[in-house]
């Protein structure tokens, strides 16, 4: 297998010389492949002859022949702090691949080792964080919602230090649009070195803004774009009840997909001040903060840029500001078209808003599941029984609610097959992510693993063998659901 080659192309490498540093992946003394998708793998082209070495190739045993192995430097704004180096501390870029519907893709193993960027840490990555990645991102993906996706997951054989303990260590491979991320530019306007910012703005133009790069006020229009693809990305993530958890400078990414599911979970109950990461005390990330906190991290993009917006301060900011504005109205556009639907509805009513936010009241007030609750509208649409609609009609305002929203429906064509198309049966709810990672950790079993992601990766679709997903696991019991970061 020597010489083996994946077809890569290194367009970064070769524009931007000072945005990394080279990095060797760390050899894994055992490598065993837990999962491999074949799906992702066929739409970059590749191979069973890829497929068959996808342990050695993606455990960082055996680099490609074409791979041009690099950490990618940037900087970042963590929890509010500034902070001017961070960088990949334990991600190891093997290049990008043109894939089948032309479209240039990141290939990325996390924990392959140290890097330049690893400071104190070991450049590993521990089994349980590597599978819930797999696990979400994939599901994301599957609810139709722009991430990073996963190739692989390959034990590395080696038991890694975390807090908790000794864990097994594992590498994920990552597929991405690129990994640039708010912090990429912020590594440049920190240091004032406005060439090597341009650089790298003229990149993310030419590779993710083509349209923009033909505009009167090229980087204008870099600003504009990013905040309308980062507004849609987070109403997305409010339609499943994603809570990302920590949505820093340098987990932005610029391409607009969601990027690191280290601390990430999904509402089960509809709460929308819910928090799960320990590390996030006051609530900064929480659900109902997240279009607030992507602003402000839009608001450090803006700032990064101002130097390309117009030689004269003033103007440059009064650019920066009125590019702002624009967040809120996408929002709150792509927020309606995403809620909209899930209430069955098509068409646009001037009082859309107050229907659906007196649902999610309601379905606050009555302590229902965020999932189940637009699922329980099948039921409510036909006048048919559920227990949360008992649930529901316990609160005062809950049938007037329900004439209003009948009486919308019944002018809707099909709005049952929209419900349907439009609310997840599954998502990777908390309490199943962890018992699926607790038989890996803990007994090497990948069965729960295998089987959770096939449900989540047919979020729609009613399937007996699925049926235990669509709820939380009957142990979950009622203590607080808590994730960790970096872990
Ligand atoms: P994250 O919390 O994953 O966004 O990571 C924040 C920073 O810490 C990034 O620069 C990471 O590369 C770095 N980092 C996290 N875990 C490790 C590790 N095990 N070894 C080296 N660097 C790490
Ligand atoms: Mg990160």
């Amino acid at each position: 297998m020597a010489g083996l080659r994946l077809g890569l192309s290194h367009s970064l490498a070769e524009a931007l010389p000072d945005q990394y540093a080279p990095a060797e992946p760390t050899p894994a003394p055992r490598a065993h492949r837990v999962a491999y998708n074949t799906v992702l793998a066929t739409e970059l082209g590749w191979d069973t002859a890829v497929a068959d070495h996808a342990e050695a190739l993606f455990s960082g045993n055996r680099l490609p022949a074409d791979a041009h192995p690099i950490a990618l430097a940037y900087a970042g704004h963590q929890f509010g702090n500034f902070v001017p180096l961070l960088g990949d501390g334990r991600a190891i870029l093997l290049g990008e691949r043109l894939d089948s519907a032309g479209r240039l893709r990141d290939v990325q193993l996390k924990g392959a080792g140290r890097t330049p960027f690893s400071r104190g840490g070991d450049g590993r990555a521990a089994l349980g964080p590597v599978l819930r990645e797999y696990l979400v991102s994939e599901a994301m993906h599957a609810l139709g919602i722009p991430t990073t996706r996963a190739l692989a997951a390959v034990l590395t054989g080696e038991q890694i230090h975390r807090p908790q303990g000794r864990v097994p260590g594992a590498v994920l491979t990552r597929v991405a649009s690129s990994h640039l991320r708010i912090g990429s530019l912020q590594l440049w306007s920190a240091q004032g070195d406005t060439i090597r910012l341009k650089q790298l703005a003229d990149y993310v133009l030419a590779r993710h803004y083509p349209a923009a790069q033909t505009t009167p006020q090229p980087y204008l229009s870099l600003l504009e774009a990013i905040i309308a693809r980062q507004a849609e990305l987070v109403a997305g993530w409010q339609a499943v009840g994603f809570v990302h958890g920590v949505m820093n400078t340098d987990n932005t990414s610029l391409a607009g997909e969601t990027l690191d599911y280290g601390p990430c979970a999904f509402l089960d109950t509809y709460d929308p001040s819910a928090v799960f990461s320990s590390i996030d005390r006051g609530g900064r990330y929480a659900y109902q903060r997240q279009p607030a906190l992507m602003h402000w991290n839009l608001t450090r993009l803006a700032e990064t840029l101002l130097p390309l917006l117009d030689p004269n301060p003033e103007r440059a900011t009064a650019l920066a500001y009125t590019a702002l504005d624009t967040f809120i109205p996408h929002y709150e556009t792509a927020w309606h078209a995403r809620f909209r639907v899930k209430l069955g509805l098509s068409t646009q009513q001037p009082d859309d808003g107050t229907l659906i936010q007196e649902f999610l009241a309601l379905l606050h007030a009555s302590h229902s599941d965020f999932t189940q609750g637009f699922l329980a509208l099948n039921a409510a649409a036909q006048h048919h029984t559920h227990p949360l609609l008992d649930a529901w009609t316990q609160q005062p305002n809950a049938n007037t609610w329900l004439t209003r929203w009948r009486d919308r429906l019944s002018r809707e064509t099909d709005p049952l097959s929209r419900l349907q198309a439009s609310n997840p049966r599954i998502i990777p709810r908390n309490g199943w992510v962890e018992h699926a990672l607790r038989a890996a950790t803990e007994q090497l079993d990948f069965e729960p693993f295998h089987r959770l992601l096939a449900a989540v990766t047919q979020p729609l679709t009613e399937h007996p063998a699925h049926r235990d997903y669509e709820t939380p696991p009957p142990a979950q019991g009622r203590a607080p659901y808590v994730t960790f970061c970096g872990t």
